[in-house]
């Protein structure tokens, strides 16, 4: 098995709010993608240290639990991880920090297991299929980011209409027909979609932030195999070269409705097919 990663920031002078980690001893990886504050928060350590903090603690849970649907419990324990981290902070201010979640941990000798929270991606490739799993919030807040990006980039009328996006994110998110996603409330776990997919047969795991997913999401220039087969030639970060290389060409968002010139965008390739240890390239 090997696995390789890339990880680059939206913005160069801003942290980037993605975060992964691997541990190649176990089998696991871990990606979070802190969803950007355009609002308070009630906190005072920001998205990116949610993002780091929520990586550490369900790659630490997810190494030592055990038994059927392991990564949902894995996770559930991790949210409450996190929010424990941080008990001086308002953990019920709507705008608390939350972030979408890609996992792969073991399951059992003969299978390993993919879970998905929010508008993150995991595609997994075997045998006999590809497939992309992901949970999509675009619904959420439509008409209020139709509107704004219709707007390009750099109209300050774009930005009013991106805080009231958020916040109709804000009064929809963890509840029921809304959306769900990592933040205070641990029961966001048993929203999570997750697959247990055999070992026999299994080729590869493609873990990508929806920044970096927006090759084939957001800019249509390939699909769920296109992706994959881009990483397994050149490395996980051609797909974020590929994704700044449209991004530039389009600095006001015409051509390419979004609401951010570029987004934090990491992808983690795990190819079992490989004899090769892991590496980690940035
Ligand atoms: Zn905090």
């Amino acid at each position: 098995m090997r696995i390789q990663a890339a990880t680059d920031p939206g913005t160069p002078d801003r942290p980037n709010e993605d975060h992964y980690l691997i541990d190649p001893a176990v089998g696991v990886v871990v990606l979070a993608d802190g969803a950007t504050a355009r609002t308070d928060t009630g906190c005072a350590h920001g998205t990116a240290w949610y993002a780091r903090a929520l990586t550490e603690a369900l790659a630490a849970r997810a190494a030592a639990a055990g038994g059927p649907e392991r990564l949902r419990f894995a996770l559930l324990d991790a949210i409450e991880d996190t929010a424990a981290a941080h008990p001086g902070c308002d953990l019920a201010h709507p705008g608390t920090p939350s972030a979408t979640v890609a996992a792969l941990a073991p399951y059992s000798e003969s299978a390993v297991e993919v879970l998905v929270l929010g508008d993150a991606t995991v595609i997994v490739a075997t045998e006999t299929d590809t497939r992309a799993h992901t949970q999509s919030v675009d619904h959420i807040g439509q008409s209020e980011r139709d509107a704004a990006c219709a707007l390009p980039i750099g109209d300050p009328a774009r930005e009013d209409l991106l805080v009231a996006m958020k916040q109709v994110m804000h009064a929809r998110r963890n509840t029921d027909g809304g959306y769900w996603v990592a933040a205070a409330d641990p029961g966001a776990a048993y929203r999570a979609y997750s697959r247990i997919v055999p070992v026999l047969g299994l080729r590869q795991v493609l873990l990508l932030s929806d920044g970096a997913a927006a090759l084939s999401e957001v800019y249509g220039a390939t699909d769920a195999a296109g992706l994959l087969a881009l990483a397994l030639a050149e490395g996980p970060g051609a797909i974020i070269k590929q994704v700044r290389a449209i991004e530039e060409g389009d600095p006001d968002a015409r051509q390419y409705p979004r609401t951010k010139g570029s987004d934090d965008a990491t992808a983690v390739l795990v190819d079992y097919t490989s004899e090769e240890p892991g590496d980690a390239t940035v």
